[in-house]
């Protein structure tokens, strides 16, 4: 499951190929990849064609780019009067879900096996195209509301790089919470972007138990895991992102290798780097949590 390094991989990508191109045409491959856009495919490929990609924008895990009308259309697109020249008012939305690839291919490359849609740009360069073997994922083209975020995206928190996160509110209402710390870590609500791998990771750097409850958590030690966070997915994001799953890949088809620098996910029985004692894995939300016994402490009325 990509997680928001991966993502931000992915963004820099389409940053890089897809922003200030303008959508010639749109090919939906399988129905259950755009089953998130209300109007169905039709009306999809309607509200793409001819639009101009701006830069793209990243929120947690949520991935969407900003659409704009562009000053050549094809004459394809009929005008969309909402919005004007420059400002965006609605964005393509990306979920890579559990398997979801973007792919940036020459127009002759062989069709992926799971090509689930097609992009083309009116330059006729490479195409983008979403690439989905479980269809978990897909795109939709949602309305920009506050702040540039579409409304699907409205009710998850800022990421803890955003610049308008606040440490100080996010401690204040971690500390209101009446649930586990890593529980809350997880919740989208509260902080986005914080995935079980890096949630498991901040918390081993942070010296803190996953089962602390929220409550019981001082400020220093709700910033330090905050701050824990971002140092694991800044180291993250400057290895290219993690990958458990080989069918994860960036936009340019390269996978991930951050995985070899994990100081407890996926470490089960092997030492701490900090003090040596084996690396316990247990049982967390239908999932997995590694820790370190020694270095965080159970603390003595955990809540799970
Ligand atoms: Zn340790």
């Amino acid at each position: 499951v990509p997680e928001l390094p991966e993502v931000e991989v992915v963004r820099r990508g389409l940053e890089r190929w897809v922003a200030g191109r303008t959508v010639d045409d749109v090919e939906v491959l399988h129905p259950r990849a755009v089953r998130r856009h209300g109007g169905g495919a039709a009306d999809l490929v309607a509200r793409l064609r001819g639009r101009t990609a701006a830069v793209p924008v990243r929120r947690g895990k949520y991935l969407w780019v900003p659409l704009r009308q562009s000053g050549a259309a094809s004459g394809v697109a009929e005008p969309d009067r909402r919005s004007g020249e420059e400002a965006a008012d609605d964005a393509l939305l990306v979920h890579l879900g559990m398997s979801g690839q973007l792919l940036v291919q020459p127009a002759d490359a062989t069709d992926e096996r799971h090509l689930r849609v097609r992009l083309r740009f009116t330059d006729g360069g490479r195409e983008l195209r979403f690439v989905d073997q479980r269809t978990f994922g897909g795109v939709a083209v949602d309305e920009l509301g506050a702040g540039g975020v579409p409304l699907s995206v409205a009710h998850i928190a800022p990421d803890p790089f955003d610049p308008a996160f606040d440490d100080a509110a996010f401690a204040r209402r971690l500390r209101a919470r009446r649930t586990g710390l890593k529980r809350a870590l997880l919740d989208q609500t509260l902080v986005s972007g914080i995935g079980n791998i890096y949630a498991d990771e901040a918390l081993w750097r942070a010296r803190l138990h996953y089962a602390r409850a929220t409550e019981g958590v001082t400020r220093a030690e709700a910033v330090r895991v905050l701050d824990a966070a971002r140092a694991v997915m800044t180291d993250a994001l400057a290895q290219g992102g993690t990958s458990f799953d080989s069918l994860y890949v960036n936009v340019n088809g390269e996978s991930g290798y951050f995985e070899r620098s994990l100081a407890v996910y996926g470490r089960e029985g092997q030492e701490c780097d900090r003090c040596g004692t084996p690396i316990r894995r247990e049982s967390f939300m239908n999932r997995s949590s590694y820790l370190c016994p020694a270095c965080q402490k159970r603390p003595r009325h955990p809540r799970w």
